[in-house]
């Protein structure tokens, strides 16, 4: 008699799971979360290899689904509750996250930068609750079911559920590290702790940020210029610049200004925003990185290289909230900044950049007298793109829809959406700020943090990728705009078009503020050198694992 029960038992707990995966998948499907997303990411090359890692992936993620399945039917007791609170909790956490828009939910760097942030929990939890009460509907739904499943499957289990744990966190935690984290979703009992743990594990928690050593150096000529303006724009792909020849108009007001100049496409220092703004900020050479031992922390920053020269100085982040620090950025950082500005407001997006540019328009109108070095961390042109530009301005069609996503077969809309957003966020852009700010004696210099892959060399990650990282991530515009422009023309012997690289906007930058050759010279030529080097970006991570790779023009 036994047997056949048994029997009976796994055929309903089978047809349990296989019901929960297709719930699971449809819940997936339908709110475009990160299964089918991570898949297809991981599907690349599309090859033999590319299937494997899918397949790996599919099965410990539906072990772990199974896992689950099992813990909410484990035999009643003390241990039942305390896994139960654990997957209750951590499933909070975690749809708390999707519901306010990440559609990845809890990850590594979210706890990173919620403990960074702890100061700011109580407005967090003021600006984020809409999301919590979403998430705590879900949970309700969640207990409910489970209480009814354990009434029909009365308390059975009690090995199964308990041995599978470890090999569910096992599993997971080697797909997640042989993956550099690509495959962060799985159901958020697992994948909540191990972020946590993965954070510590990394060193991510505990960079050992120390007070920058002094600028040793003093200028020997006077900057030419009162004003510097550094925009670091977000996603911005040079070769998408009409400026730059993109066929179709996006850059036509650019095209128009006889004070600004393009440098044509140039290679970024980096693929992701964290690393490329830590990379420009400090003046990393590639020769410096990875960082293992944590030298380039003490390196002074531009911001310390201005101040030495005279300027007063601005860090403006229209990415960031509540004077939240990113991109590696910390405390020690702020005492060489006189002004720190942040985009409180993120009701639209697409506002963004102008609402922060008013701010600063009226920093350097109440201070008229003084000189300012300034760094803006646009919002830019970060995915989704076509949540960048107000709907009346979606000249490019057809583009994305707001909830559609990208896919092969849908290269050409992604394409669109892109170049509203660029078409909005740069050209259109330059000409409020023109139009904002009193730009006598200022020079204006913009670029990118990275740029941007959409839907190429069979991939659909945009950009940040570690490992064999495509060119098109690193594809950025430089642009220079000054009333005087002729003053930085004429330093350059011959602008050749689409040979530089990022590595050399420090040290243009030193050049400007009036350094001497020496000075400047330790961190690289500047762009009217000429550039002689080799282009090449660096992708991973700054302190830990990293690579060095070649930029190469023709982008595919
Ligand atoms: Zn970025």
């Amino acid at each position: 008699m036994k047997i056949p029960q048994q029997q009976t038992l796994f055929k309903k707990v089978s047809l349990l799971f296989l019901f929960a995966c297709f719930l699971f998948l449809l819940f997936e499907y339908a709110t475009n979360f990160s299964f089918f997303y991570l898949t297809q990411n991981l599907y690349q090359p599309q090859d033999l290899k590319g299937a494997a890692k899918v397949g790996a992936y599919a099965f410990s993620y539906f072990f772990v689904l199974l896992n689950l399945l099992l813990l909410v039917l484990l035999r009643k007791g003390k241990l039942f509750v305390l896994f139960f609170s654990v997957i209750v909790l951590t499933m909070m956490l975690d749809t708390t996250y999707y519901f306010n828009g990440l559609s990845r939910g809890f990850s590594t760097g979210q706890f990173v930068t919620a403990v960074n942030e702890k100061k700011h929990a109580l407005d967090a939890i003021s600006t984020f609750y809409g999301g919590a009460i979403k998430g705590l509907i879900l949970l309700v739904i969640f207990i409910a079911v489970s209480w009814l499943l354990r009434k029909t499957y009365a308390s059975r289990f009690f090995f199964l559920p308990i041995l599978f744990l470890p090999l569910s966190f096992i599993g997971s935690n080697l797909i997640l590290k042989d993956t550099d984290y690509e495959t962060y979703d799985y159901p958020s009992f697992v994948k909540v702790p191990l972020s946590i743990f993965n954070a510590y594990d990394d060193g991510l928690m505990d960079i050992p940020f120390v007070k920058r050593d002094r600028v040793v150096a003093t200028p020997t000529s006077n900057p030419h210029f009162k004003n510097i303006i550094l925009l670091v724009d977000e996603s911005v792909r040079g070769d998408y610049l009409s400026i730059n020849g993109y066929p179709k108009k996006t850059t036509e007001y650019l095209s128009s200004l006889d004070k600004l100049f393009t440098l044509g496409s140039i290679s970024s220092v980096a693929n992701s925003s964290a690393n490329s703004n830590y990379i420009l900020r400090n003046g990393i050479t590639l020769e410096e990185l990875p960082d293992k031992e944590y030298k380039t922390l003490k390196k002074p920053s531009i911001f310390q290289y201005a101040k030495k020269a005279g300027f007063k100085t601005i860090f403006l982040d229209a990415q960031s909230n509540y004077q939240g620090l990113q991109n590696n950025m910390s405390s020690y950082d702020l005492e060489d900044i006189d002004f720190f500005i942040t985009q409180r407001n993120k009701d639209d997006y697409s506002l963004s950049d102008r609402r922060i540019t008013k701010q600063l328009s009226k920093i350097l109108a109440d201070n008229s007298k003084d000189k300012f070095f300034v760094y803006f961390v646009k919002y830019g042109s970060h995915f989704k793109w076509q949540l960048n530009y107000p709907k009346e301005n979606e000249t490019f069609k057809p583009a994305l829809t707001i909830y559609e996503a990208l896919g092969f077969d849908n290269r050409e809309k992604a394409v669109n959406s892109y170049l509203n957003s660029v078409k909005w966020g740069v050209d259109g852009y330059f000409e409020y700020l023109l139009k904002t700010i009193d730009t006598k004696d200022t020079l204006i210099i913009h670029t990118a943090d990275h740029g941007q892959n959409i839907i190429e060399n069979e991939i659909l990650v945009t950009h940040g990728t570690a490992k064999n990282p495509p060119s098109t991530m690193a594809n950025v515009p430089l642009l220079i705009y000054a009333n005087d422009i002729d003053y930085i023309k004429s330093k350059f012997d011959k602008i050749e078009l689409d040979t530089y690289s990022q590595y050399q906007l420090f040290p243009s930058l030193l050049d400007i503020m009036g350094y001497n050759e020496e000075t400047v010279g330790q961190y690289g030529s500047p762009f009217w050198k000429g550039n002689k080097k080799e282009r090449r970006f660096y992708s991973g991570s700054i302190f830990g694992k990293g690579y060095s790779n070649k930029y190469q023009m023709k982008a595919n």
